[in-house]
């Protein structure tokens, strides 16, 4: 079985005190958490700060955008290497407030993940859809699209190191969690779509994660589907009890 991956994505939250504060809150709260892998993405501001400050707690580092150039003239962007170096394991690519307002398309995000890739950071890549498009029936052929945009032309050799995150857009910050049954659906047919493009051996490592107003009274239902392979946490990943009690859900 897949070991289950929950990831906090700080978003643009915290000052360096504060950040350093939640992490130190987190070492102990999370002391033997041995049932996930557990990932924080703190401001790129922080990682190096506060790569010292877990290097012996099970918490792992994960960035928040990525550029797809190596370096060179691309005033404001962040490089693989620069995150690598600086910590990182792990990217989260191509999330809906990143479509959202600065206009990420999928060819732009599918550069992303292969520049990632090549430069040995995992993605962590987000699809959803809008209410809209639940509403009209679109949901599933609009997160198959977005997989299928993201991963375009990569070999099942990356998709060892590739996570899929399936964040319905009108869950995201707004309290309204999918239940277990509707996030249930869309990862089994995210599953599927996989499974028509990789061979089996590929996908063994592959997990599709579930984001959207995560919370303490919503994650054992959702991590009780047999689909889903872990959680993408925004809000209440701020908060050290409410993230280490997600962490520990509690098991199928
Ligand atoms: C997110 O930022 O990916 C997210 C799911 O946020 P929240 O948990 O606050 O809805």
């Amino acid at each position: 079985m897949l070991t289950p991956l929950i990831a906090g994505n700080w978003k643009m939250n915290t000052t360096i005190h504060e950040g350093v504060d939640l992490v130190l809150k987190l070492r102990e709260l999370l002391k033997g958490a041995d049932n996930a892998e557990i990932l924080i993405a703190p401001p790129f501001t922080h990682i190096y700060h506060l790569s010292p400050l877990i290097a012996d707690s099970p918490m792992r580092l994960c960035a928040q955008n990525i550029f797809w150039e190596k370096s060179g003239a691309y005033t404001g962007e962040i490089s693989g290497e620069m995150l690598k170096s600086a910590g990182c394991h792990h990217v989260i690519i191509g999330h809906s407030e990143r479509r959202e307002h600065f206009k990420e398309t999928d060819e732009v995000i599918n550069k992303k993940v292969i520049a990632a890739i090549r430069d040995g950071l995992k993605p962590i890549v987000c699809v959803g859809e809008t209410l809209e498009e639940r509403e009209k029936g679109k949901t599933i052929s609009k997160v198959k699209l977005q997989v299928k945009k993201a991963l375009y032309g990569l070999g099942g050799g990356a998709l060892r190191d590739i996570t899929i995150a399936y964040e319905p857009i009108w869950a995201i910050g707004t309290g309204k969690v999918a239940t277990p049954q509707e996030a249930e659906e869309v990862h089994n047919a995210l599953r599927e779509l996989l499974h028509e493009l990789y061979e089996k051996e590929s996908l063994k490592n592959t997990r599709i994660i579930y984001g959207g107003s995560v919370k303490p009274d919503s994650i054992d239902q959702l991590m009780s589907q047999p689909n889903i392979d872990g959680a993408l946490v925004g809000g209440a990943s701020l908060k050290a009890e409410d993230f280490a009690r997600i962490v520990r859900f509690l098991p199928r």
